[in-house]
């Protein structure tokens, strides 16, 4: 019995964690070496900790996470794996309208692909009420009233002039000097359910003459009537994300918040709000957002793709979720050796696509078997086969592996009738850099005993092209230019060995004809390729293929098809539905523009 594939040695996160002690990361402070505005603070703190580092993955549950969230995940994990200390996947849930069940599983599916297991998973939800009593406080202490200002009145008293012009003079809205005992009153009200969704909110009482918009009476909490997925109605006021994530930092203990550098202006905001109601203060870390070419991660872009119908859903295999990159067949190593090489500074980075797919090809080559397939088959027949090979087939040992002597071998069956790819024969034999099958010059077909040479055309495509042509094998010492490959038709007894294997082939190029589709004349929409990264083949595969049905993982493997790329199962074929393999990248950067 053939070795089924090369083996994928198990993933080890803790490989490879130098990233995280260069660079800017290597300066950050150590567990107890942040200020407070209470030294008793710390020392609570550290009592808690023991001094651990403790660190965290704070998604919203409200979409799929994509490449860039790839690199937050190695940040957050990887600094506390490199320091023996803490880090949790923690949703951050307080906008019931936008979460859903499926969000939760895939982030957390996610995070485990990529090889990382949680300290802890928590949800900012589980704090409600403990984020609630610290509004009462807030309001007590006159640093939060109830303002039933509408977003535009909010806007316009942030110096909001009116499509899209800022810079106005700011002021202070009419409740901001609410008297403390009236805005209890009212946001015991909100909590009870007796105003409307969106009618009224509590601010914090911060700084209008701040220069920083962050200091603008950010809103804590707004009135939204709708059920939680962890909480179901037990709240009708929900409490905002400038509001939340500090305070659930605090409480979860988090020594490094570590977030991207959008956030910069929230840091002050951050510290204010900890400082006021004299809670543990983390530390505020911003690294540079991480986004690559040729493709769009936003997801309110992704929402108008899947809409659109453009792409099948948010996991399919041309957009650049993590979800689609699993099911292109990416290897999570792949995308955390990417992200890491990266490194990690404060400048946003848009790397070209080309570099991730080459981190991609770097593992591959090591750790995919080789098999056989073709994309656009042309068949062949050997017409003095029975001249030269006494049976009627021959069996072939052949390694799975040309890099790993321990991957293995398998046999593969060659016969008089075979399929070899369209493009490796031309009739035209003008093309001296053609050094495949022309009526003039003969080919080697892969471990077969002997090169074959064109004899003529049988059957033609409605376009003219050949179907089906006749060869002779090359009965006197030749050394072809070059070797392809093939995949026979046999039938087998035990149906193992029967081949080919028809199946589907998903070739993905570009999505975007643009490296910025955000730049492109017309918008995003506009950039969007006429095949739209997509053409779908119908080919054959050898019969070892079958063996993938003992994986585990069976779809999810990748093979390299020898010329054509690398390929990974995406429907493992019965007899009721065909196998389908995704190519997840071509052999060279180019080879797909050489076409
Ligand atoms: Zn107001």
């Amino acid at each position: 019995m053939p070795k089924k594939t090369v083996d994928i040695k198990p993933y080890d996160p803790k490989a490879n964690l130098a990233f995280v002690k260069e660079g800017d990361l290597s300066r950050h402070h150590k567990p107890g070496g942040n200020p407070q505005i209470d030294p008793r603070l710390i020392e609570e703190h550290l009592k808690r900790t023991g001094g651990k580092v403790i660190t965290r993955f704070p998604p919203e549950p409200n979409g799929f996470l994509h490449i860039g969230h790839a690199k937050a995940i190695n940040v957050n994990f990887c600094y506390a794996l490199a320091h023996g200390g803490d880090c949790n996947l923690r949703f951050d849930d307080t906008n019931p309208c936008a979460e859903e069940e499926v969000y939760f599983k895939s982030i957390e599916d996610t995070v485990k692909w990529l090889g990382f297991t949680p300290t802890r998973i928590t949800y900012s939800s589980t704090h409600f009420q403990k984020l609630y009593d610290l509004a009462e406080q807030m309001i007590t202490i006159d640093k939060a009233y109830v303002c039933e200002c509408t977003a535009d009145e909010m806007k316009a008293d942030r110096g909001d002039k009116g499509e899209g012009v800022k810079g106005g003079a700011r002021k202070n809205c009419r409740h901001h000097g609410r008297p403390a005992e009236e805005s209890m009153k009212l946001f015991r009200e909100m909590k009870d359910g007796k105003w409307p969704s969106n009618s009224i909110t509590l601010r914090m009482k911060m700084d209008m003459e701040n220069p920083n918009p962050q200091f603008w009476d950010l809103v804590a909490y707004r009135v939204l009537h709708a059920a939680h997925h962890r909480t179901g109605n037990d709240w009708c006021i929900y409490p905002t994300y400038d509001y939340t994530h500090c305070l659930v930092d605090s409480f979860e203990d988090i020594t490094h918040s570590m977030c991207t550098t959008e956030f910069v202006a929230s840091r002050e905001s951050y510290y204010w709000l900890c400082d006021v109601l004299k809670v543990y203060k983390p530390v505020q870390w911003e690294y540079g957002r991480l986004a690559i070419t040729n493709t769009v991660l936003s997801k309110r872009k992704i929402a108008k793709l899947v809409e659109s119908k453009i792409v099948e859903g948010w996991d399919d295999p041309r957009l650049y979720t993590l979800p689609a990159l699993k099911k292109r067949g990416f290897p999570a190593v792949a995308i955390n050796e990417f992200v890491r090489e990266l490194g990690v500074t404060t400048t946003t980075s848009t790397i070209q696509v080309g570099k991730l797919e080459s981190a991609v090809r770097t593992v591959l080559d090591i750790r995919c078997a080789r098999r056989m397939a073709v994309v656009e088959p042309l068949r062949v027949t050997i017409s003095n086969w029975s001249e030269v090979v006494k049976t009627q087939s021959l069996k072939l040992t052949v390694a799975n592996s040309p890099k790993d002597p321990n991957a293995g071998s398998r046999d593969i069956i060659l016969t008089s009738e075979l399929y070899i790819e369209a493009s490796d024969f031309r009739e035209d034999t003008g093309d001296k850099s053609f050094y495949r099958l022309t009526p003039k010059q003969a080919i080697g077909l892969l471990h077969a005993p002997a090169p074959i040479e064109f004899v003529l055309v049988n059957e033609r495509n409605e376009d003219g092209s050949p179907r089906s042509i006749t060869c002779a094998f090359v009965t006197t010492p030749l050394k072809p230019k070059t070797w392809v490959q093939w995949v026979a038709i046999h039938e087998d007894s035990t149906g193992l060995l029967s081949s080919p294997i028809p199946c589907t082939i998903n070739l993905y190029g570009n999505l975007f004809a643009h490296e910025n589709p955000h730049d492109a004349e017309g918008g995003f929409l506009a950039d969007i390729t006429p095949d739209k990264g997509l053409t779908v083949k119908q080919g054959f595969v050898e019969a070892a293929l079958r063996l993938t049905k003992q994986e585990p993982n069976a779809e999810r493997v990748v093979y390299q098809f020898l010329r054509n790329g690398y390929f990974c199962v995406d429907t493992v074929g019965d007899s009721n539905r065909p196998w389908i393999f995704n190519r997840t990248v071509t052999l060279k950067e180019d080879s797909e523009k050489e076409k």
